[in-house]
């Protein structure tokens, strides 16, 4: 049975076979070397611009490639198959720093930093995160004050993926602290700009083939133009329109467990014990089973809460639901991976370690599952 293919559309189908083909190809046969050297591979996501594939669900008119939420899930899940730590520098440089361009930007700022980013030429970083700001954004330290006719920016932004390579920053500043909330703003920040400076590779558990460094702004001067969105509202207005982060982040859950459960399952096929290949014992069967049953039914609902954002529909709490669903399902589907692998699987040379070191991010990361509980209560009116 292969998977995630029910219920897509013949075109849908053909896009995620070309990207699963690609991903085979260009991306598998290197995934494990990325991880090790801890390096993101920059000529892989100028290729993915060529093919321009990182316009996915980008207007043409700001040099998309046009298609929607569900093709974006579909990239993103495929990409994931192959390299978790590729589809996560990815899905920060679209979902999250192009995309707030993109809602929150100004037709300049659309033009200027949109196209050379789409072919892959300029990586973004979304930079929200702090020392004491995490679950908690109404925490963020970072100021932005008013100087002249710019800004002035100081504070540190931690656990920030893509820094190292990244040509521009989306930042979250306080523009009114004592509002919360209420006083978020977000700017766009080029690498170069005087005051702010990329810290030292930050080492990690997995997402090896992802880079991430600390930001630190000291007295950081950008001009009027680098507001993005509603000054004071940018952050809650990034809120609202950012959902296809959590659809992404939904996908690339679904995509790594679904790598978690394929290597598992050629494995077990492989492997003998008591006269014949492990798939024989109804353990490593139901095992096997419950891996398909759950990652498909997580699909079914990433793919239901995209093409809800498809349609223009409400979609916030399916998209949390998503989110919730793939990522625990993930973390346990690569822990059963390892397991059925034995003390193989806890080998570097395996990829099920590699899977095991990598998900445990996505139950952090775009909201942790707290924070998307919390959301899908409040959408039961609780
Ligand atoms: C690999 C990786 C990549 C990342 N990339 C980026 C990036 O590119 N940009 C960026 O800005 N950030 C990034 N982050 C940071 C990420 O945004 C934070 O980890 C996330 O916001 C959670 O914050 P925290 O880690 O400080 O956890 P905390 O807020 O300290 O929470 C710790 C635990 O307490 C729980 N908790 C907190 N508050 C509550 C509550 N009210 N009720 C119930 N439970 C609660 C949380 O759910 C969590 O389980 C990355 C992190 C990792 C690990």
């Amino acid at each position: 049975m292969d998977s995630f293919g029910a219920l897509l559309s013949d075109e849908e189908r053909a896009w995620q076979q070309s990207v699963r083909a690609f991903v085979e190809r260009e991306v598998v046969p290197s995934a494990a070397r990325w991880d090790e050297q801890g390096r993101y591979p920059r000529p892989l996501l100028e290729r993915l611009g060529e093919l321009d594939w990182l316009g996915t669900a980008f207007p043409e008119e700001c040099g998309g490639s046009g298609g929607g939420p569900v093709e974006y899930a579909i990239l993103c899940a495929e990409l994931a198959r192959g390299s978790a730590g590729v589809a996560l520098g990815v899905y920060v440089h679209t979902a999250l720093a192009s995309a707030a361009i993109l809602h929150l930007g100004s037709d300049a700022q659309r033009r200027e930093l949109l196209p050379a980013a789409l072919r892959g030429e300029r990586v973004g970083c979304w930079a929200y995160a702090e020392a004491g700001a995490g679950a908690d954004a109404a925490s963020v330290a970072t100021r932005a004050r008013r100087d002249g006719d710019g800004w002035v920016l100081d504070g540190a932004k931690l656990y920030i993926t893509n820094a190292p390579i990244a040509d521009f920053a989306v930042i979250v500043a306080a523009t009114a602290p004592e509002r919360g909330l209420k006083g978020l703003s977000l700017f766009a920040v080029e690498r170069d700009a005087p005051g702010l400076a990329i810290g030292p590779p930050m080492r990690k558990l997995g997402m090896g083939a992802s880079e991430m460094a600390e930001i630190v702004l000291d007295g950081c001067r950008v001009g009027a133009g680098s507001l993005l969105g509603t000054e004071d509202a940018g952050f809650l207005e990034a809120m609202e329109v950012l959902t296809l982060g959590r659809i992404a982040a939904a996908s690339f859950a679904c995509g790594l467990g679904e790598a978690a459960r394929r290597a598992a399952l050629e494995h077990t096929r492989e492997r003998v014990q008591f006269g014949g290949p492990l798939t024989r014992k109804q353990f490593v069967r139901f095992t096997h089973a419950d891996l398909q049953t759950r990652l498909e039914a997580a699909w079914q609902l990433t793919l239901a809460a995209a093409r809800l954002a498809a349609a223009g529909k409400p979609h916030s709490e399916q998209a949390s639901m998503a989110k919730l669903l793939a990522s625990e399902t993930c973390t346990w589907a690569c822990e059963r991976g390892l397991h059925l692998h034995g003390a193989h699987g806890y080998m570097r040379e395996s990829a099920a370690q590699r899977f095991y070191r990598d998900c445990k991010v996505l139950e952090l990361g775009e909201g942790t599952s707290e924070v998307q509980r919390e959301t899908i209560a409040r959408g039961m009116g609780i």
